[in-house]
């Protein structure tokens, strides 16, 4: 008897596997961790570059930047306070997995941070797919990408602990219907976290660097809530 099993789902288990190992290693280190996903543009480099900076003297961040090549976005990382930016390049991958993360986990000790940022490659699909281990995945949207994302990238809104809505401050110059827009979300998502925000006025930046700041100095009870 002959059995298939489908490669997508070999892969995907085996990167479960290695996604508890992360997460074993993140919990034991004690540390608060994110995986920032978002389409290319959306302002994921931009949101690191605005929280770093409101968190300065207050905690210890290590940032970990996904991308399928250069190092232009750890770059940035480091420029505005990171005090470890590591560099993951995917070769061509479109997407973090749990062993590429383990690598660059191996780069550093992660007792030394209160919170651990992980950019993930800019790609509304598959990063989706792919649990890295950490605490809290978080899908930044933005307004000029349009009101219908949710509908067309059902899995990325469904899968996302928090939801970022960048570029508020374009509201008034493009069509879109924050209405319909929501509701894709709430039907997808019910009740997701959600920050709306601009990189670029920084109108609600506060909320956001506040939630990440509770987070990482209370590692241990965010941890207990999970499970
Ligand atoms: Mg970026
Ligand atoms: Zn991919």
């Amino acid at each position: 008897m002959i059995v298939r099993v489908p490669v997508v789902e070999k892969i995907l288990s085996i990167n479960d596997q290695l996604a508890e190992e992360n997460r074993a290693r993140i919990q034991s280190a004690g540390l608060f961790s994110i995986n920032l996903m978002a389409s290319p543009g959306a302002g994921k480099t931009s949101l690191i570059e605005k929280t770093l900076p409101r968190l300065k003297d207050k905690c210890r961040v290590a940032v970990i930047d996904g991308d399928i090549a250069t190092s232009i976005d750890s770059d940035r990382a480091a420029a505005a306070g990171a005090q470890v930016s590591i560099q993951i390049n995917t070769g061509g991958d479109c997407h973090l997995d749990a062993n590429m993360l383990r690598g660059a986990l191996d780069q550093t000790d992660l007792t030394q941070f209160d919170l651990l940022i992980v950019e993930n490659v800019g790609n509304l699909v598959c990063p989706a797919s792919f649990d890295l281990g950490v605490h809290k995945s978080i899908l930044i949207a933005s307004i000029p990408e349009g009101d219908d994302k949710p509908y067309k990238y059902p899995a990325m809104y469904r899968g996302v602990d928090v939801l970022v809505v960048n570029k508020i401050d374009l509201l008034p110059y493009v069509p879109f219907r924050m209405d319909y827009f929501e509701h894709g979300v709430q039907v997808l998502n019910p009740g997701v976290l959600t920050f709306p925000l601009s990189c670029r006025t920084e109108e609600g930046l506060d909320a956001w660097v506040d939630w990440l700041f509770q987070n990482a100095i209370h590692p241990t009870r965010n941890l207990e809530l999970e499970t």
